[in-house]
């Protein structure tokens, strides 16, 4: 009750009421309060297991004590100074340790900024403004990223994008035919690919389709991103890079990378990388390319990070994640199969996802997965918050070290309960 209240105050000050468009539900959003482990409270004290966590960012669980100290300790010493730190050299150290495509790391604010730098940085390399991406895939929502975030490759994916940027996206299917296709088009120097496949993963990336991709993108000699800002220490302590074996050029991280504060990341060949270095100029300006921001590798954000990174490095939380989403997921297609509710509930790592009126996805492209109706997925996220479950945007869940298999029971006699409601 009281967050229709602040929603309504919410919508005098922010427009929508909100900071974010997909945090907009009718018929108001829910406010939190307070968050610990698996679950979050909102502003009337009604608790709920969180499979949101953070938009994917919590993989530690929300106030982690580890990264609650970290940053308390931070804060007393020096929030922000904008200057050099030695944390921002430790975290960077980090991810070129884990992620094998990673010889130089540099940090932004956002994953945002850090997609926006990779595809400057590939622009630079290549020499060449054409970018491809994959039709369906996100990679935030700056100019350069939003043409294809939608499947359909839509052509004005907002207003206020100059037609000029969007003529520069191409756009293709998560197939190697049509990106062999697509790379005729010489004019392409920059090849980016959400390492999920799409919506955290709800749109499924077959390891072998990922690695004919990445040959693909080899043999016609473009810069290869690979946006795991999803996949970044959650799918390995090295991301999918790492677990699948699959390396490309350039590396876009954010969510977990920063212990779950705000930030990203950009990590790659030191080569493409240094082309940020001072010691590199453009028409006698240095460096090449250029790269700013306030607020990178703040003190407060590499606390947080150096905190977490030693606790993801082994991978034990990773495994207990995915253990949990396993559960989930079987549990989820035994409750359906009981209720004779045709339906599936699916994913790779800790992330699950459901479809219901179908009972597999096997055999479909990528394009006919991600064009499935939502049927009946406001019903099943309703009433699961209604029962104090709180699942992502879309048909996703995702778990995380804090969930357990009790959690887990929780949410599945909530999900039964759910569906009776959706039969009824
Ligand atoms: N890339 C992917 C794959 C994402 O899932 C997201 C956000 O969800 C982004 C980029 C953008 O990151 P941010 O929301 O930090 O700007």
């Amino acid at each position: 009750m009281t967050s229709q209240i602040l929603s309504e105050q919410a919508r005098a000050a922010l427009p929508g009421g909100v900071s974010h468009e997909l945090r907009y539900r009718a018929p108001h959003p829910v406010f939190i309060d307070r968050a610990k482990g698996a679950e979050k409270w909102d502003v009337d004290g009604k608790r709920y297991l969180d499979f949101k966590m953070g938009s994917a960012s919590q993989m530690l669980g929300h106030c982690h004590p580890e990264i609650v100290q970290a940053v308390q300790r931070q804060a007393e010493r020096s929030i922000f100074s904008a200057d050099c730190h030695v944390l921002e050299t430790e975290w960077a150290e980090w991810v070129n340790r884990l992620y094998p495509s990673a010889e130089r790391a540099r940090f932004t604010s956002s994953g945002t900024e850090a997609t926006m730098l990779a595809i400057r940085l590939a622009r630079a390399w290549s020499g060449k403004d054409r970018v491809l991406r994959v039709d369906g895939h996100f990679h935030g929502w700056h100019d350069h990223a939003l043409k294809g975030a939608k499947p359909g490759s839509d052509t004005t994916p907002s207003l206020g994008i100059p037609q000029a940027i969007n003529e520069l996206i191409d756009v293709c299917a998560a197939e190697p035919d049509a990106m062999q296709k697509a790379l005729e088009d010489e004019r392409i120097g920059t090849v980016i690919i959400e390492a999920s496949g799409a919506n955290y993963g709800c749109v499924p990336l077959a390891t072998d389709t990922l690695r004919a991709l990445h040959d693909v993108a080899r043999a016609a000699g473009v810069v290869l991103i690979f946006d795991e800002i999803i996949t970044g220490f959650r799918w390995s302590p090295g991301g999918r890079q790492a677990r699948d074996g699959i390396v490309p050029d350039l590396t876009t991280l954010a969510k977990v990378v920063t212990g779950g504060l705000p930030g990203g990341a950009v990590c790659g060949r030191a080569d493409i990388m240094e082309l940020m270095s001072n010691a590199t100029k453009r028409n006698g300006i240095a460096p090449a390319v250029s790269h700013k921001g306030t607020f990178n590798g703040s003190p407060l954000v590499a606390a947080a990070a150096c905190a977490a990174m030693p606790i993801l490095a082994t991978g034990e939380i990773q495994a207990q994640a995915d253990a949990m989403a396993d559960r989930m997921r079987a549990g989820m297609n035994t409750a359906m199969a009981d209720a004779g509710i045709v339906g599936l509930a699916y994913g790779d790592s800790s992330i699950f996802h459901i479809h219901f009126g179908r009972d597999t996805i096997d055999g479909m492209t990528p394009a006919q997965i991600r064009s499935l109706p939502p049927v009946q997925v406001k019903a099943y996220r309703d009433g699961m918050l209604h029962r104090g479950v709180d699942m992502m945007a879309y048909t996703s869940g995702l778990t995380s070290g804090a969930h357990t298999p009790e959690l887990i029971d929780e949410a599945l006699d909530a999900f039964r309960a759910t569906l009776a409601d959706m039969i009824r």
